[in-house]
């Protein structure tokens, strides 16, 4: 098995991920198609091995954001469904079609160049058609332009129209109704000119927990599937699959009224007992909880002293005499055992739970779990 290289890295449970996946397949029956959101790395928790356990716990498609994401599990697995939920520039659409991934569209222009690259490689292109009920990022615009011309790409040759999809804003119950409506309305639209998919999603994790209406037959999941909750109305049962770990460097008394860290931002109120510890912002720790936030030493709070610095931070030790060099910390984990919960902490750092989990850099390496077991050490680094 591969070394690890650091003290810093991450764990993160794939007994908890096929537990997630497994309670997401049961909430939506059978009759419900998983396309499995593996974007941003699986949002840091690792694409390429995130994927095998998706795929052997009920989910029955990949969805990336980009090209590169998509060949990188193509790569390792040579017949999973992938679906880019993302644009793809046409001087790239070649790659889509010689390795059978799944490309959204939203212009008659790419259907027909993708029918011509299927013609010249000998494939049959799979597409998804993306529909813009609101959100205003990517599709066709909701009207009847858009209608004649989704139209007139289900008449084109050698290219299989599977899908059609769109996404939801989540601003609220109302508009996320009006948005759902205006998808159905456009695909009855479309069923009246003879046009039918296979597939039809507009749902995300939130989304699918909370309106079971909305589910149609294929769901785009991310967030509960690594145990993130940010759903309101309803409910899932889920075990985050990540925590942070890392070791204590360095551990010294320091007297009242020195500072820490640049610009001494942080002073001792009373003769104190400083650890700093090998993460910093690059790490992909975020800098604004500098002077907020805590790590978790022998199960007790240790917070943040001073700002945090590129590779490395201090924390408070005074009330934990018992720390010393080498000792395990927990950056952050779920909050049992006084740990930081993703959720105060994306509070605390003006962000979203999200954002932080992927932004974990390539320096941390990724530790994998099995069966309760350390299973794999991935270093993308060395
Ligand atoms: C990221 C993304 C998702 C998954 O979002 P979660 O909130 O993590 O479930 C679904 N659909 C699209 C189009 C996305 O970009």
């Amino acid at each position: 098995m591969e070394q690890l290289l650091r003290d810093t890295y991450v764990e993160i449970n794939l007994d908890n991920i096929a537990y997630n996946m497994k309670n997401i397949k049961k909430m939506v029956g059978e009759n419900v198609k998983i396309a499995a959101v593996l974007k941003a790395d699986a949002y840091g928790h690792g694409a390429v091995e995130v994927a095998g356990t998706v795929m052997e716990n009920g989910a029955d498609y990949i969805a990336v954001a980009t090209l590169n994401e998509a060949l990188e599990i193509r790569e390792r697995f040579h017949d999973y469904r992938i679906l880019i939920m993302g644009f793809t520039p046409d001087r790239l659409l070649e790659y889509v079609v010689k390795n059978d991934i799944t490309q959204t569209i939203f212009s008659l222009r790419q259907a027909r160049l993708l029918s011509e690259l299927g013609i010249k490689y000998n494939k049959l292109p799979v597409v998804h058609i993306k529909y813009d009920t609101g959100f205003n990022r990517l599709g066709f615009r909701d009207c009847t332009e858009s209608i004649e011309e989704i139209a007139s790409i289900a008449n084109i040759e050698n290219i299989n129209v599977e899908g059609i999809f769109s996404h939801l804003a989540l601003a609220g119950r109302e508009e996320d109704e009006r948005q759902y409506n205006r998808f159905i309305a456009a695909i009855d639209e479309l069923r009246k000119r003879g046009i039918d998919f296979k597939y039809k999603h507009i749902e995300d994790s939130i989304s699918a927990v909370d309106y079971p209406e909305y589910r149609l037959n294929m769901i785009r999941p991310g967030a509960i599937i690594y145990g993130i909750k940010g759903f309101h109305y309803g409910h899932l049962d889920l075990k985050q699959a990540l925590t942070f770990k890392t070791r204590i460097s360095h551990v010294k008394e320091i007297s009242e009224g020195e500072g820490v860290s640049y610009d001494y931002l942080w002073r001792a109120q009373r003769k104190s007992i400083i650890g700093t510890i090998p993460i910093g912002y690059a790490d992909g720790y975020p800098r604004s909880l500098s002077n907020k936030g805590f790590v978790t030493v022998h199960g007790k709070k240790a917070p943040i002293a001073g700002l945090i610095c590129m590779d490395q931070l201090m924390v408070d030790l005074t009330d934990i005499p018992e720390a010393k060099e080498g000792d395990e910390v927990i950056v952050y984990s779920n909050g049992e055992n006084n740990t930081m919960d993703l959720n105060t902490m994306a509070i605390l750092a003006g962000t979203n739970k999200n954002e932080i989990i992927s932004r974990i850099s390539r320096r941390v390496p990724r530790v994998y779990i099995k069966n309760g077991e350390v299973f794999k050490i991935i270093d993308y680094v060395k």
